[in-house]
């Protein structure tokens, strides 16, 4: 019996080293000093992208390069962001503990993942069936709890609104009034406007009930914003 324990024990720690191993960790480190010496100046930020094993996210052909910062393809022809792109957008959001978090585009969840680090309660919204489902597949096991939407993020969440923050993760033509309409006042929306030409990426903040104050923050490459919900 206790050989038999002991057996599985050692079978526990192959499996959880083959899931996060200290080789994933260095290379996480690695990474995240890459990041910052782009810029990113947000330390919990970082810290949480720290904690967020992105290797469990990619798809099984690029799972190599999941440290490296660029983005990659996942299925139904969209992306895992690139981490830097992650790290910028979840600075401007300016996110800390128990704020309502609106994610648009869960796509691999890598993004949801880092929100949930921060202390967010995430609400998180996929047009593509197949990655809603493959993202609560990858998530759930990981302890990551966001509430999971399958449906037009083009439209917000109106049933569980206002939002504290709402970040879109796929390019806007133009930012969508319904999710204007759904933030709080103090709230922060976090979006790529343009088309397949380039995006600019924008922060929009509510101040008043009437009043909402948009600032510019440089150029990023976005998947496209779709209308409706796909099979
Ligand atoms: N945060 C994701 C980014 C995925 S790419 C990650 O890091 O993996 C953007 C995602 O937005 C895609 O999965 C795409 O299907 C989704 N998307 C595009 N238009 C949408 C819409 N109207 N509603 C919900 N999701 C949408």
């Amino acid at each position: 019996m206790v050989i038999y324990v002991q057996e599985y024990k050692l079978y526990l720690l192959i499996q959880s080293e083959h899931l996060d191993s200290y080789r994933h960790k260095g290379l996480r480190n690695k990474l995240i000093d890459d990041i910052r010496s782009k810029g990113i100046k947000n330390e919990e930020v970082l810290e949480a992208m720290g904690r967020v094993p992105r290797h469990l996210f990619m798809d099984s052909s690029f799972v190599n390069f999941s440290y490296t910062d660029k983005a990659f393809p996942i299925s139904a022809g969209q992306t895992i962001s690139q981490p830097y792109t992650v790290a910028y957008q979840t600075e401007l959001l300016d996110v800390s503990r128990h704020l309502k978090v609106l994610e648009v585009g869960t796509g691999s969840g890598y993004q949801t993942a880092v929100l949930l680090e921060l202390g967010a309660r995430v609400y998180t919204i996929e047009r593509q069936r197949q990655l809603f489902l493959d993202a609560q597949k990858t998530l759930g096991p990981l302890n990551y709890k966001p509430i999971f939407f399958y449906g037009d993020g083009y439209e917000g969440l109106p049933a569980y609104a206002p939002f504290d923050r709402i970040l879109v993760t796929a390019a806007a033509l133009e930012i969508p009034q319904s999710l204007l309409d759904q933030l709080t006042v103090g709230g922060v929306l976090v979006v790529p406007e343009g088309g397949h030409l380039g995006q600019k990426m924008i922060r929009v903040v509510r101040e008043t009930e009437d009043h909402f104050q948009h600032s510019e923050h440089g150029h990023f490459s976005f998947v496209p914003l779709l209308r409706g919900k796909n099979n």
